[in-house]
């Protein structure tokens, strides 16, 4: 296989005069467009013929790594497998085919279907009612947050302008009061990982609207103190927010509404299987406890007494968070997931992924530096290698990891250890691909011992091996010009 079919722009197979279409003669004069909606240069275009196109981008989606083609055992993301009924599902016409403006009588199936999902989201995480009309986890931050603010002005509370957020969590927590006009307080962990509930209990006063958690936190550790921590948020009238992106060892397990909290957000694109990789699509589903619901976004969706189902728009709720009623397809993937499972395949489902978390975790600790003992749910962090006199970091470790044919773990995040290394195998993995995967984790790390410089300058068998990240991220190059692809 030429190399070069894998790197080379679209532009560089480019070649003067060539063409990959033929346009029949048309009857029309040639009628001169006005000058002033001319373009003064003609817009550079690539030049190629048809099979040089079709081996192009044929070539370049061999270069996609996806969970269709291996292990990818990304912590906090879970990129678990997605069963394909849930594509053919989401891809038939009376889906596709769908207005969002038509009226409500014309599309009482799709209602049906939105209702019914958010009706078991509100018995899978024991609240009132949801909304799917977010688009995604961070939103659906957004849109709690909204709600919990709504909440507090409805009682002319106005003073409760801070957020508690634990020092472990998803950066996108921060992000969203942020966006939502709120100050940012963190809560530290313990050694142990959890939230320092001493360290909590002084930062509350009435003041704060809300405290942000995730459980189980995003090191994969199940908060134990959650009830001693709700009542003293709600001793304080603040609302207590979970952060639920990550469902799976929940799964008919336990209940956010159960333990306290107030409001959550689920990520459908994560927990019910959606292919979700490079940001999109998603869906986050926002459920709010009784009492609360008035306040979710307009618009919702009723069922009538007699079984049909419409649309309601309130005064009391926020206003419409997005165009529609969100990511439809996303809903009917994980309508189709949760029937497809059912009550027990959904519980078994929380349970294989803690028990494969567990499984990888334990017979890899002897050459990884495991910072926090114990069980851990869904999903754990290595401190990087147990060896650190070698000098490989968990950046070599990952990128070595693309060699051998997997994708790279989380890295660096949660911010709480330096060589942080976040491994979620989900629970569709077989033993096989786990023990394989754990093999390969222990090859890196001989390597590492016996022949660092070639774990440290990883990856040698990908097209791209080691971009400078950072000036990627401060300078990224988005657009051709000769000038790019010679430099
Ligand atoms: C993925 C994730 C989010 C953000 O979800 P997006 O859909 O990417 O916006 C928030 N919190 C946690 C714990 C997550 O894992």
């Amino acid at each position: 296989m030429n190399r070069d079919f894998y790197s080379n722009l679209i532009f560089e197979v480019s070649r003067p005069g060539r063409k990959g279409y033929h346009l029949p003669k048309n009857g029309f004069e040639n009628v001169a467009l006005p000058s002033q909606l001319m373009r003064e240069t003609a817009p550079e275009l690539p030049e190629v013929d048809e099979p040089s196109v079709v081996r192009h981008y044929n070539n370049l989606s061999t270069n996609n790594f996806g969970v269709d083609t291996g292990f990818y055992p990304l912590g906090s993301c879970t990129m678990k497998y997605n069963p394909k009924i849930n594509e053919e599902i989401a891809s038939h016409p009376s889906i596709t085919h769908l207005h969002p403006m038509q009226p409500a009588s014309t599309v009482q199936g799709a209602l049906e279907l939105y209702h019914t999902l958010q009706t078991y989201l509100a018995e899978i995480g024991g609240m009132k009612e949801f909304t799917l009309n977010p688009f995604a986890g961070a939103h659906g931050e957004l849109t709690g947050l909204m709600v919990i603010r709504a909440y507090h002005s409805s009682r002319g509370d106005n003073k409760r302008v801070k957020v508690i957020v634990p020092d472990s969590a998803h950066g996108t927590n921060p992000a969203s009061a942020a966006v939502a006009g709120l100050e940012i307080v963190e809560v530290k962990s313990r050694e142990d990982g959890t939230v320092d509930v001493d360290d909590l209990r002084p930062l509350l006063d009435d003041t704060v609207a809300a405290v942000m958690m995730t459980n189980p936190n995003t090191l994969g550790i199940f908060e134990k103190n959650i009830p001693e921590i709700a009542s003293l948020v709600h001793d304080a009238g603040a609302l207590l927010y979970y952060d639920g992106a990550n469902l799976n060892p929940m799964l008919g397990m336990a209940r956010p509404g159960d333990m306290g909290f107030d409001v959550m957000h689920i990520n459908l694109h994560k927990t019910f299987s959606t292919p979700h990789g490079g940001g999109g699509p998603g869906s986050g589903p926002v459920g709010v406890r009784e009492g609360l619901e008035q306040f979710l976004p307009n618009p919702r969706v009723i069922k009538n007494e007699d079984g049909s189902f419409s649309l309601t728009t309130t005064d009391t709720a926020l206003g419409s968070i997005s165009a529609t009623l969100g990511n439809f397809g996303v809903q009917a993937r994980a309508l189709a997931y949760i029937l497809s499972l059912g009550n027990e395949g959904l519980a078994e489902a929380g349970k294989l992924a803690t028990l494969n978390a567990n499984y990888v975790k334990e017979k890899l600790r002897d050459s990884y530096l495991l910072p926090i003992d114990g069980l851990c749910k869904h999903e754990f962090v290595f401190d990087g290698l147990n060896d650190k006199s070698t000098g490989v970091t968990t950046l070599n470790v990952a990128k070595r990891l693309l060699d051998r044919g997997y994708h790279a773990p989380t890295i660096y995040f949660p911010l709480l250890f330096h060589e942080a290394l976040m491994i979620e195998p989900t629970e569709t993995e077989s033993k096989d691909t786990l023990d394989q995967f754990i093999e390969v984790m222990h090859d890196i790390a001989r390597e590492a011992a016996e022949d660092p410089e070639t774990v440290k300058t990883a990856p040698h068998l990908t097209p791209v091996t080691r971009p400078d990240d950072t000036e990627a991220a401060l300078h990224p190059i988005v657009t051709w010009s000769e000038l790019n692809s010679k430099s």
